[in-house]
């Protein structure tokens, strides 16, 4: 192996900083799988403290123009630059394996951190309880004959407001957010977020051609309280996309309930525009055969093969696979069991959940609050 050889200070020094890198790890796994339950995650974490993080810190990133978390990739590319120079600058053989040990030691405790970061800022929000338990919802509500009634509601929607969306000039940035926030705010209330949002307008970041070729609509950031939607979206789906990266901001990190908050917010706008994106959005989701028997005017009709035909142009097909199959399995290691299935998964909610007089889902009277 040659350790011999390998200058003694370097030997001293790492050891040293080896022992930091693994106690570093150590303590991160601890935190990491320690699971403080969904009661106290959605009273403590969701009800009170994440609320108050993302009201103290979205406004920071909200005050400039570009995306902060775009920023973020600089010391990613610090970190790899500094590693490479650490395992070339090495002596010889013997050292530079050693070194290379090191440099995965120590960017393995950088991860943790990150991981144990990602989980505080945000991700414990995927332990919240679920809006199917939280909600007056029963599986038994969903049958054939209520799917193809929210089918009928869908198409009637997209018909009776496809003219008034059509003459609604093109909303971006802090006008779209403006335009979404009274009915957004009504429906995480009803979903049981009665404290701060200060929300953040919608940005674009250097990184779109990555989204544009995977098919991503948009993303919250985690780390900056920040929402990014892909540059190609036609002015019929943004209100739809950034109702749903706001209910991530908003603490629910399930796509299921970031699409429910998106179709209802949309649905329940006053704004038609708004109201037509919602239907829109709805309609992708639509189990493959109710959809295809959407009753849909001709404009409708040519508007969604837009839509389509875009994301087909711009999607790389090996890219796209690569991506979602890992965001497939990122979900299923943050407990969605269900992967990528879970976007579709808020139409059972729409059919299977009951609701007032005002569109708002009614809450299930839960044992002791
Ligand atoms: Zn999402």
């Amino acid at each position: 192996m040659g350790l011999s050889t390998i200058d003694r200070r370097t030997f001293g020094w790492s050891r040293r900083a080896a022992a930091i890198d693994l106690a570093v790890i150590a303590a991160a796994i601890l935190i990491l799988y320690a699971h403080p339950g969904a009661g106290w995650i959605e009273r403590t974490y969701s009800g009170r403290w994440y609320p108050a993080i993302e009201h103290a810190l979205a406004p920071f990133a909200a005050a400039v123009p570009f995306a902060v978390g775009d920023l973020l990739a600089i010391p990613l590319l610090a970190i790899t630059a500094w590693a490479i120079v650490r395992v070339v600058r090495a002596r010889n053989r013997g050292a530079r394996l050693f070194a290379g040990l090191g440099v995965i030691l120590r960017l393995a405790a950088v991860g943790a951190i990150v991981a144990v970061w990602f989980r505080a800022a945000w991700a414990l929000n995927y332990e919240r309880i679920p809006l199917a338990t939280k909600l007056d919802f029963q599986t038994g509500r969903i049958t054939a004959a209520e799917l193809e009634r929210l089918t009928t509601r869908v198409a009637y929607g997209l018909n009776l407001t496809y003219t008034a969306a059509h003459a609604t000039p093109e909303r971006s940035g802090p006008e779209l957010a403006t335009t979404i926030e009274p009915s957004f705010r009504e429906v995480i209330a009803r979903l049981g977020n009665a404290g701060p949002f200060a929300g953040s307008p919608p940005k674009a970041t250097v990184f779109n051609p990555y989204l544009a070729s995977t098919a991503i609509t948009g993303y919250t950031n985690p780390f900056t309280y920040e929402v990014v939607l892909e540059r190609h979206l036609s002015a019929f789906e943004r209100p739809f996309v950034l109702a749903h990266e706001w209910g991530h901001l908003a603490g629910f990190a399930s796509e299921t309930a970031a699409n429910f908050i998106a179709a209802l917010t949309c649905t329940r706008s006053p704004d038609p525009a708004v109201r037509y994106s919602g239907w829109l959005g709805i309609s992708f989701y639509l189990p493959a055969g109710e959809a295809a028997r959407l009753p849909i005017d001709a404009g409708v009709a040519a508007d969604i093969a837009a839509i389509r035909r875009g994301y087909a142009e711009r999607i790389d097909r090996r890219l796209f696979a690569l991506q979602w199959q890992s965001y497939g399995n990122y979900l299923k290691a943050n407990g969605v069991a269900n992967g990528t299935a879970s976007y579709g998964a808020f139409v059972d909610l729409l059919v299977g959940s009951a609701f007032d007089e005002r569109g708002l889902p009614k809450r299930r009277a839960l044992a002791g609050g």
